[in-house]
């Protein structure tokens, strides 16, 4: 019988390509949208699947949304990507960070308990869990220290998580995950703020780049291999915590070196903390400059995860490493500069 999974958050990154994977596996894909003036389907229109989904109003701060979807569809798997991912942005907006990315989490968990406590159920648990690391690299077994209004909220997620599989049974499955980028990442986050300024610069439609802490590290791995992940958790006969990373930590100044390299430039650095600066060794342009706006009240200054156990248990290991991901991404943000599309 085709499986029927509903995402949530199927607009952003990981929801885009999750709703591919699941298309191309033979799933019924119904995906959860919140209801706006202009409907932001762009990611999957640009993986080919915005026709194949049947998409329903659906905002986890809306218990009747989640009961009536939960009723219409009777999905068999819930992938829970709906969350403000932006952790800069929750130290602006700490309450209404935690009303989306902690109690949406239990309002969803509490409406399979009563609605049918069958149902399996991913929960996009975050490796900002770890925070001020306890130990590197980290593993499922590395006490956490959040260190965000957003990192705070997903360990209460994650342990609701935990406690409606223990305490009612459920397949609730929380998947830890490091850094996953794309070409369609959200303009906000590092990776692709440097790919797609790089590429503006380059048509000359960006004058500087301007980032904050160039020392933080990060295992950045292809969102494209860990929806697989995801995936694959659901599959087991019995539910648990996984960590998906790539095992390998890289800072934000290498990334920029490696994305200034694919658009052809020699970057070399002058200068220390907010007086660093990025210059192309062959022209003398300024193409990075530090801006202290950008840096955060605390910081998440090294993150690496230790995938052994997805690998072990669920066959799941990354194939992008990152050179690879630094190629797709300033790929596809010089294409879009080139033809103009670049906003
Ligand atoms: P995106 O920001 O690209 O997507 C987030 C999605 O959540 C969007 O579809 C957004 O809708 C939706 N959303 C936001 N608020 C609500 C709400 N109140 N009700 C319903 N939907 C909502 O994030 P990613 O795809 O990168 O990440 C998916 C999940 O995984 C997030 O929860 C994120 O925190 C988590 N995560 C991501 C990591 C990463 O590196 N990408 C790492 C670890 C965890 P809209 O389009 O309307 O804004
Ligand atoms: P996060 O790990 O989920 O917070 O992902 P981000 O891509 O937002 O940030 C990764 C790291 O890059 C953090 O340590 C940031 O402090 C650092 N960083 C440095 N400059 C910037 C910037 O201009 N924007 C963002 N988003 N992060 C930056």
């Amino acid at each position: 019988m085709t499986k029927k999974a509903l995402i949530t958050g199927v607009t952003g990154q990981d929801g885009a390509y999750l709703a591919r994977l699941l298309l191309n596996k033979g799933y019924e894909v119904v995906g959860g949208y919140r209801r706006k003036p202009t409907l932001n389907t762009w990611r999957m229109r640009e993986l080919g699947v915005d026709n194949t989904i049947r998409m329903v109003p659906f905002d986890v701060l809306e218990f009747d949304d989640i009961l009536s979807v939960l009723q219409d569809v009777e999905p068999d798997e819930i992938y829970n990507l709906a969350g403000q991912s932006f952790v800069a942005e929750s130290f602006r907006k700490p309450l209404f960070t935690s009303k989306v990315n902690a109690i949406g989490v239990i309002r969803l968990l509490e409406a399979i308990r009563i609605f049918n406590h069958k149902i399996r159920f991913y929960q996009a648990s975050s490796s900002e869990m770890f925070g001020k690391v306890q130990q590197t690299p980290q593993t499922e077994a590395t006490p956490f220290y959040p260190r965000s209004p957003y990192a705070v909220a997903k360990l209460y997620a994650h342990w609701m998580t935990v406690t409606y599989r223990e305490s009612f049974g459920i397949h609730a499955n929380s998947g830890i995950l490091f850094n996953h980028e794309s070409p369609l990442r959200d303009l906000n986050f590092v990776t692709r703020k440097i790919t797609a300024s790089m590429a503006r610069i380059k048509y000359g439609q960006q004058d500087v780049l301007e980032l904050g802490n160039l020392e933080a590290m990060r295992d950045w791995g292809f969102a494209g291999d860990y929806v697989e992940g995801m995936h694959a958790m659901l599959q087991q006969d019995k539910p648990d915590d996984f960590i998906l990373a790539t095992n390998a930590t890289h800072s934000v100044r290498h990334f920029c070196e490696a994305a200034a390299h694919a658009c052809d430039y020699d970057l070399v650095w002058t200068g220390e903390g907010i007086h660093a600066k990025g210059i192309d060794r062959k022209s003398g342009k300024i193409l990075i400059q530090v801006n202290p706006l950008f840096y955060r009240p605390t910081e998440v200054d090294l993150v690496v995860g230790n995938p052994k156990k997805a690998k072990e248990k669920l066959g799941w290991a990354p194939k992008v490493d990152l050179p690879a991901l630094v190629a797709m991404m300033t790929e596809a943000d010089l294409r879009r500069a080139s033809a103009g599309e670049l906003e």
